[in-house]
């Protein structure tokens, strides 16, 4: 039961079917990886289970530790203990950093358990300062004219921060140079254990020799086509996404 169940997924786009049919189980305490060619419909898995109302669940579930999350609003599903990183991170003009984190942390807090600014600071600049980022970035508006990579450490600060139960991250790994990709990862890995469950989205093998799945899961055209173990990454990089939609091809 503890898990994020996606069963059966259909997600579409306009008229458009792009998720046709995705079944994928992410235990508690697992990281699992989704490799795929550009434009298989990473992202908008993401989206969909985010709650992005742009689009549309025709059929299927997903489910929260058992629970239907499909019904209630992005900002409940976030309460529920989901989290989203995003390949192309949302800015937020005239929110501080550290406001916004303080108020998605207290919006989880019973009236009057608000957290305490000494504490909150405290555990922000601890957070911070293992993804070396500076501190003018708590006053900074929420990933306002950030760099590609800064927006990355800020998604993965976010995350450090709300201790969500699941947490999904679209290629994180994307717009970051080597030491970057680095220190967000070791900001990931410092973040697994027995109480969360990791999707990490990816195009490229490299951030898995960083982020060392459990599983992982290989995406085309909407669908998950194969699974296996983290040896499955250096197989898709040697031999390039072709030779799974050869594979498929072939009539069985
Ligand atoms: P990936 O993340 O795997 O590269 P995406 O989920 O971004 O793939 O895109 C999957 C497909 O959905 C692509 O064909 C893309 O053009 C289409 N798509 C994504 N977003 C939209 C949108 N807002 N409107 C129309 N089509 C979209
Ligand atoms: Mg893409
Ligand atoms: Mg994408």
């Amino acid at each position: 039961m503890s898990s994020l169940k996606i069963q059966d997924l259909h997600v579409r786009i306009g008229e458009k079917e792009i998720i046709r049919g995705l079944t994928l189980e992410i235990p508690k305490g697992e990281v699992h990886a989704i490799m795929g060619p550009n434009g298989s419909g990473k992202s908008t898995l993401s989206k969909a289970i985010g709650g992005h109302p742009d689009y549309t669940i025709t059929s299927g579930d997903v489910l929260l530790d058992g629970v239907s999350i499909l019904g209630m609003e992005p900002d409940e599903r976030a309460r529920q203990g989901l989290f989203l990183a995003f390949q192309y991170p949302m800015e937020i003009p005239g929110v501080s950093n550290a406001n916004f984190l303080r108020a998605a942390l207290n919006s989880r807090q019973s009236e009057g358990e608000e957290i305490e600014a000494v504490d909150f600071y405290e555990h922000l600049y601890e957070e911070m300062d293992k993804l070396e980022m500076r501190r003018e970035f708590t006053s900074r508006a929420v990933n306002e004219g950030f760099s590609g990579g800064e927006k990355k450490r800020n998604e993965i600060l976010q995350m450090a921060m709300l201790k969500p139960k699941y947490a999904i991250l679209d290629e994180t790994d994307s717009g970051l140079d080597i030491d970057a990709l680095k220190i967000v990862s070791a900001g990931v890995n410092a973040q697994r254990g027995p109480n969360i469950g990791c999707l990490v989205i990816t195009h490229y093998q490299r951030l898995l020799d960083y982020i060392v799945p459990d599983v992982v899961h290989v995406m085309v055209d909407g669908r998950i086509v194969r699974n296996g173990p983290k040896e499955l990454a250096l197989e898709l990089e040697e031999k390039g996404y072709d030779f799974i939609k050869d594979a498929l091809a072939e009539p069985v």
